[in-house]
């Protein structure tokens, strides 16, 4: 089981992608269809995976990144800014 789904299946990382090093060799979109996308200039993040397999597609994609565009951050390590009314 991957570590980064919890028991109840809450997915405890949030994957992201530096536009600036993304060379848009799709190779995350062929991975992780549903996930990665890649635009004009650079891949995006359609959504966040919502399950483990998701979570094992993105990390298969961030494993084979060739620029090591994409990055994984606990959301524990997150802080939450909330505003002031
Ligand atoms: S695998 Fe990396 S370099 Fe290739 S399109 Fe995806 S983010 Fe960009």
């Amino acid at each position: 089981m991957s570590q980064t789904v919890d028991v109840n299946g809450a997915v405890d990382q949030i994957y992201a992608i530096d536009q600036e090093s993304c060379i848009r060799c799709a190779s995350c979109s062929s991975i992780a269809p549903t996930i990665f996308h890649v635009g004009d200039d650079a891949a995006y993040i359609l959504r966040q995976p919502l399950d483990e397999d998701e979570v094992d597609q993105c990390e298969a994609a961030l494993g084979n990144c060739p620029t090591s565009a994409i990055t994984a951050t606990p959301k524990s390590s997150l802080v939450e800014i909330t505003a002031r009314s």
